[in-house]
């Protein structure tokens, strides 16, 4: 059995389906020539079109529809050559045309599969039901003027990816690792950019439980959670509230809730709408959109190889675990500076520095590989020094720390501070010689059967070097000339 919530009449399942709002990356938006970047000063993205000016007429964005086909090809879903624009019917301040476009009953994208890896590393699949392009909204501020309400419409029209998954979700750790995976394909791809604090990825989390075998129970939907934090508490937080509901003998009702992270609670916002409310019905502005298939097929030859398909890859071709694996694909430009240092050198001792010690610094000083001190160079560099014996692993340590600092090459910190490693048998062995002279009580317990002190001799020595013995040298001679 999975996860499973305790209540007073027993085990609950969580069952979970998300609505993944990602705003495309496009130099402009869905159905207008305005700029789609994000900010700006208020209203100044703004065209005719987007302000709903009378007789204004949409055009699709070509460079949209390419987003959204190439989202679904990294979704390893149906692409669909035709699909429609719908007008989805609902007034708000901030919609000036009072319907939305939206797609409905044909969307661009059908079916597909993410997979998901869950703490234990066990792989999980969560199916997609489909992806559909919609227009976003413009933006309502009530906190801006003591007796009205302002609207920026900056953000109207920009491209939206509506991305649903079917209810396969379990657990709250599932529904974290289902939007960072999501997340992490988008940002391959070069599609949305991901950032949930900016508002360009958002998610509406659809949540009931059921005692294990039956069949659903009504669900809520929670809007518009912005960090895949919340995502993991608003799971939690509803599954609870809902099965106290049904354990006091009331009946969840279906409903549009909110979640407030600082009282990490879900609260009513609404009765939740029907499609039938919305009074959907085909675009009449818009044709049909038709997709060609051999632009379709350039799409697709021209992906990027995507994270699992990297990872299985750097399993296979660096002989790193499949967990190393995974924390060096985690984004494109780390999976680039790691191959750039493992590239003709010992592949896995990379992993163990980029993963290891070069994380470690970027979180210590606040760095990312992109303002790094040290370049993927600069850490290959001393993976050579290592590699043929001009330092051994303890200095690198320490001349890695150096770079850090200064931003130097290992080469020059390591002739700036005398740091090679001492291969010279004669300099060992008088180093050794001295060692046991100066400890003939701790030479004779080692003789009468104490080997552990062994590695107390080894340590003096290397003490002695200033840590710059070549390990497998004093080893050998600590031995030798201990009988
Ligand atoms: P609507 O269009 O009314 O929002 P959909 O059928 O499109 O409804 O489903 C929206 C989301 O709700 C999907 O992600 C789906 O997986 C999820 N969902 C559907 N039924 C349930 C349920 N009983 N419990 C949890 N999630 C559900
Ligand atoms: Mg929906």
């Amino acid at each position: 059995m999975g996860y499973m919530l305790e209540g007073s009449t027993g085990a609950w399942e969580i069952v979970v389906g998300l609505e993944i709002h990602a705003q495309v990356i496009s130099k402009s938006k869905l159905f207008s020539g305005a700029s789609a970047t994000y900010g700006g000063a208020p209203n100044a993205h703004v065209s005719f079109v987007d302000a709903g000016f009378p007789g204004m007429l949409p055009v699709i964005n070509q460079e949209c529809v390419a987003q959204a086909v190439r989202t679904g090809l990294g979704l390893q879903a149906q692409i669909n050559l035709m699909s429609r624009f719908d007008r989805k019917n609902y007034f708000y301040a901030d919609l000036p045309n009072g319907y939305q476009i939206s797609q409905f009953a044909h969307p661009i994208v059908g079916t597909g599969v993410v997979e998901i890896e869950l703490q234990d590393g066990s792989i999980k699949h969560i199916g997609i039901t489909r992806l559909h392009l919609e227009q976003d909204a413009g933006k309502s501020m009530h906190d801006q003027h003591p007796s009205k309400s302002v609207i920026d419409l900056n953000r109207a029209g920009v491209a939206l990816m509506e991305i649903v998954s079917e209810p396969d979700i379990r657990s709250p750790e599932e529904a974290g690792a289902y939007v960072r995976k999501i997340r992490q394909i988008l940002r391959y791809l070069g599609t949305c950019d991901g950032n949930m604090e900016e508002g360009s990825m958002r998610a509406d989390v659809n949540v009931s439980v059921r005692k294990p075998g039956e069949a659903f129970r009504t669900r809520c939907e929670i809007k518009n959670v912005n960090s895949v934090r919340f995502v993991m508490h608003a799971v939690e937080a509803e599954a609870q509230r809902q099965i106290s509901v049904w354990e006091s003998g009331g009946e969840v009702v279906q409903e549009t809730r909110l979640y407030d992270p600082a009282r990490g609670e879900t609260r009513s916002m609404r009765s939740k709408e029907d499609a039938h409310d919305y009074r959907y019905f085909p675009e009449p502005d818009l044709l049909p959109l038709v997709l060609d298939e051999a632009w379709m097929a350039k799409l697709k030859s021209n992906l990027p190889e995507l994270p699992d398909e990297k990872r299985r890859r750097f399993c296979a071709q660096y002989g790193i675990t499949f967990y190393d694996a995974g924390v060096l694909v985690a984004d494109q430009t780390t999976a680039d500076f790691y191959e750039s240092v493992a590239k003709g050198r010992d592949a896995r001792l990379a992993a163990n520095w980029v993963s290891g010690d070069f994380f470690a610094a970027l979180n210590r000083t606040g760095t990312s590989i992109e303002t790094s001190p040290v370049s993927a160079a600069a850490l290959g560099e001393l993976l050579d020094l290592i590699g043929d014996k001009t330092i051994n692993g303890r200095i690198a340590k320490d001349v890695f720390e150096l770079m850090v600092e200064t931003g130097k090459m290992p080469g020059a910190i390591v002739e700036e501070k005398g740091l090679r490693q001492v291969t010279d048998t004669g300099a060992i062995e008088a180093a050794v010689a001295a060692v046991l002279a100066a400890n003939p009580d701790k030479v004779a317990e080692y003789k009468s059967g104490k080997d552990k002190l062994f590695g107390f001799f080894v340590g003096q020595v290397m003490k002695a070097t200033q840590g710059k013995g070549n390990p497998a040298l004093v080893n050998e001679i600590v031995k030798a000339q201990l009988g």
